[in-house]
């Protein structure tokens, strides 16, 4: 059967030259990086050559760069870090409401011991308005912590904006940037960034790993103690074929990128264009142009169910997502697209398509032809579809 992958914020493939790459580090030099002898150099060369290749794509220096088990810890450990390390200084955290759940959740979970959570809003693009959090700074604001580009819709914040409103007033700002990363430019003082969450699996490099940019002088207390790794900062044997993979995946990303970008564009606008030609009732999330990820489309197709609707493309082949947080076996709606004052109704019949590296014109023309069909089956079946048809004929 015919297979396209159009799920890449999920997660992406390995690229090969990655893999091959960490395929060495597993079998041949399996040094420990503490070690003293020459096993050990040689890993812990390559740890630190990666180390570069991480800080080389977001502007930082790699005395900055703090290896983790993926975004989620970097996420964690920016947060919970600096609540522990600035406790004295106040207790007040300012998040947006589109955050990755490894943002909120932490967020929530310091709001149930002791901090005060402000929630900054977006509107209907899903877009965060600077002056909220400008409004929303109080002197006990110890962290602002908002996300480089939405997961689910794409959506590019003023990072530069905000971050100078942190700078100004003396507050963390922590950004979460792990759809970003290889996708728009990066550079942690143009955008005044103390700490940056970054990750491999969506870059083509490995899952398990990530790292957090931490600013030289701003305080993150560690969650992880032991050996003392990574500066004291993040203790455990490092994870080197997954960290060298990661840093060869960021130095691809890097050379790649403007090629990348403008192929997914074109690809994304094809689809989205398409499907808004051949489907009636369907909204396009999120903003267009150049405040959207270029590989992101995601859109309501009403009187359908976001789930019937992946269902269906998965058996013939093609991979997308929903907005549903049906892994978790609940099928609430995306808390992205309630943000964005979607109805739940709406929210449900969302499907989210994420373009890499690897699709072609001719996949999105598979999908152009296959998707209408798909919606058409499924409306016949809805009560709802039956209504507003016949209301139209009368
Ligand atoms: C995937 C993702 C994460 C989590 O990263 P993992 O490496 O999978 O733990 C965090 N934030 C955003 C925006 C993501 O898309």
């Amino acid at each position: 059967m015919r297979r396209v992958y159009l799920d890449h914020s999920a997660t992406t493939p390995v690229d090969l030259e990655v893999a091959t790459l960490m395929m060495t580090y597993y079998t041949e030099k399996y040094g420990n990086p503490s070690s003293v002898h020459s096993f050990g150099r040689e890993a812990k060369q390559a740890l630190e050559e990666a180390r570069n290749q991480v800080a080389e794509l977001i502007g930082a220096t790699p005395q900055e760069v703090i290896f983790t088990s993926g975004g989620t810890e970097a996420d964690n450990l920016a947060i919970l870090g600096t609540a522990e390390s600035m406790r004295k200084k106040g207790n007040h955290i300012i998040t947006s409401a589109i955050e990755h759940h490894a943002v909120l959740e932490t967020c929530e979970y310091l709001a149930k011991n002791g901090f005060e959570l402000t929630v900054i809003p977006v509107d209907e693009e899903g877009l965060i308005s600077v002056e909220d959090i400008r409004k929303a700074i109080r002197p006990e604001t110890i962290l602002m912590s908002v996300m480089h580009a939405n997961n689910e819709v794409g959506s590019i914040q003023p990072i530069a904006e905000i971050g100078k409103l942190a700078k100004e007033h003396g507050i963390t700002f922590h950004v979460d940037a792990v759809q970003s990363l290889g996708k728009l430019p990066i550079d942690v003082n143009e955008m005044n960034v103390d700490l940056l969450t970054v990750s491999g699996h969506k870059i083509y490099g490995p899952k398990g790993v990530g790292a957090l940019y931490v600013r030289k002088g701003v305080r993150v207390s560690a969650l992880v103690h032991g050996g003392g790794q990574e500066k004291k900062r993040r203790s455990g044997t490092e994870n080197t074929p997954g960290i060298i993979g990661f840093g060869k995946a960021c130095q691809l990303a890097g050379q790649r990128m403007a090629e990348d970008a403008m192929n997914e564009t074109k690809l994304r606008d094809k689809l989205i264009n398409g499907i808004l030609q051949r489907i009636d009732y369907v909204k396009v999330n999120g903003p267009s142009g150049e405040k959207r990820l270029p590989n992101n489309v995601n859109v309501s197709i009403r009187f359908v169910e976001g789930e019937s609707l992946l269902l269906s493309l998965d058996m013939l082949g093609i991979a997308a997502s929903s907005g549903s947080a049906c892994t978790s076996g609940s099928l609430d709606p995306s808390h992205v697209l309630l943000a964005m004052g979607l109805v739940h109704e709406i929210a449900h019949g969302s499907l989210r398509f994420s373009l890499g590296r690897q699709n072609t014109e001719e996949e999105i023309d598979y999908v152009l032809e296959q998707l209408p069909k798909i919606v058409e089956r499924l409306r016949m079946m809805s009560p709802l579809y039956d209504q507003v048809i016949h209301a139209k004929q009368a």
